[in-house]
């Protein structure tokens, strides 16, 4: 049995199946949604097992760790720390592992492309700072994190906990040299999806540049050289109502078993959600602050190089968990991603989301109406009252 066979729900999309098959016949397939799912040609196929082997969904081939520690971090150089979406610690690692004379994967935008990219220079690693709120595109790519292994590089590879694991299961024996931060993840949808969403706002024209996030505020931003194209109201444009309620995300995200307080890498990292209603924070550091879970020797090293160039706060663990949902259960697949599910790909991407989220965008209009009518409409309730 191949990972073909697999249900949807158990395939996060790694890639690891495609890259570690010895008669390289398994190749990544969008459906119908956009999400990549492995074929396999039965022609070529020898039945070894090994795909199964590495695919991060088959519960053996797991090992999570529960964290040894938790911090509330941020970047204290004010221009990489607003460059990045949350408090910078991705940008302090990777400078850090390249100044050693190594490499770093991260998630990169290629215009409109989303994919992960090896940077080996500090000039450029500014590709790789910020989110992008869809699945990062990873083929081809573990190949080249083993010869950079191989060759004797130490290796930074920061993604989604799925795609941590997959490398994981890919390279095997796990060398002291590569290390390994996965994200606190809520889910992703695809890149057809963020695809359809544009092409419907900017209707033929061509942006350059697209970014997800200014530090708080969670809105869509596509520039040209000649400025800015669009800049949606924060948390409100299509395609960030579906995310934000989770209910665009690929099939396995509603199953992950990454959502947990024990985790994949050596570090994981993500937004310290709930920190500043418990503690007086500086007012510099509104734009966000990272939490970092470290869960092995390797990880608290590389906390313990970057403390130089950050704030670091110890916490508890709890503390960090309790304000991150990802950390205990993954997104909870109701009614209106299973709507959104039936709908798409049947209608355009932003009139299903319309479809699926009716309810909130009636209920929100009548909240609209009262704000507007309430300075009428009280002179009115105080009489009555009296
Ligand atoms: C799809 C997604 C969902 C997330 N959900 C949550 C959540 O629910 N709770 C939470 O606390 N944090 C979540 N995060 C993480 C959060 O947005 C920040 O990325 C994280 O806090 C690190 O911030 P930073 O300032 O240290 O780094 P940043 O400068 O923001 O850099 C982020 C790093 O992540 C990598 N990256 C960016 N986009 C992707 C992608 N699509 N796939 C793989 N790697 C990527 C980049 O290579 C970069 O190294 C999510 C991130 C993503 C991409």
């Amino acid at each position: 049995m191949s990972v073909a066979d697999k249900p949807k729900a158990d395939c996060s999309g790694c890639n690891a199946c495609a890259e570690a098959c010895p008669k390289h016949c398994i190749e990544m397939i969008p459906d119908k949604k956009g999400f990549l799912y492995p074929k396999v040609d039965t022609a070529v196929c020898i039945d070894c097992g090994v795909c199964k082997k590495v695919c991060p969904f088959e519960e053996e081939n797991r090992k999570l760790h529960a964290p040894l520690a938790a911090y509330a971090a941020w970047n204290k150089d004010r221009e990489q720390y607003l460059a990045s979406s949350s408090g910078g610690a991705a940008h302090i690692f990777s400078s850090h592992t390249i100044k050693q004379g190594g490499v770093v994967y991260g998630c990169t935008s290629e215009g409109m492309r989303i994919r992960h990219l090896r940077v080996d220079s500090l000039q450029e690693l500014f590709k790789l700072q910020g989110s992008k709120y869809v699945q990062s595109d990873v083929r081809g790519l573990f190949g080249q994190v083993k010869a950079d292994l191989q060759a004797g590089k130490p290796v930074l590879f920061i993604g989604t906990p799925c795609q941590v694991a997959g490398l994981k299961n890919y390279i095997k024996r796990i060398p002291e040299h590569l290390y390994l931060v996965d994200l606190i993840c809520h889910g992703v949808p695809s890149q057809q999806m963020l695809h359809e969403h544009i092409h419907h706002i900017l209707n033929g024209r061509f942006a350059e540049q697209l970014s997800f996030r200014k530090g708080q505020l969670f809105r869509i931003e596509l520039t040209a050289r000649c400025g800015t194209m669009y800049s949606s109201e924060p948390h409100k444009d299509m395609y960030y109502r579906a995310f934000l309620k989770g209910i665009s995300y690929r099939e396995s995200c509603y199953h992950c078993p990454f959502a947990r307080k024990e985790r994949v890498s050596d570090v994981t990292i993500g937004d310290f959600w709930g920190l500043q209603d418990a503690i007086s924070l500086p007012l510099d550091v509104s734009e966000g602050i990272s939490v970092l879970l470290p869960t092995s020797e390797k990880g608290k090293s590389l906390i313990v190089a970057a403390n130089a160039d950050m704030q670091i706060y110890e916490r508890s663990v709890e503390e960090a968990v309790e304000g991150n949902t990802q950390l205990y259960c993954p997104v909870h697949n109701g009614i209106s991603a299973w709507f959104l599910s039936m709908l798409y790909p049947c209608f355009p991407f932003d009139k299903a989301v319309r479809i699926a989220i009716v309810k909130d965008l009636i209920l929100e209009s009548l909240k609209n109406m009262l704000r507007l009518f309430k300075p009428v409409l009280m002179p009115i309730i105080n009489v009555i009252r009296r």
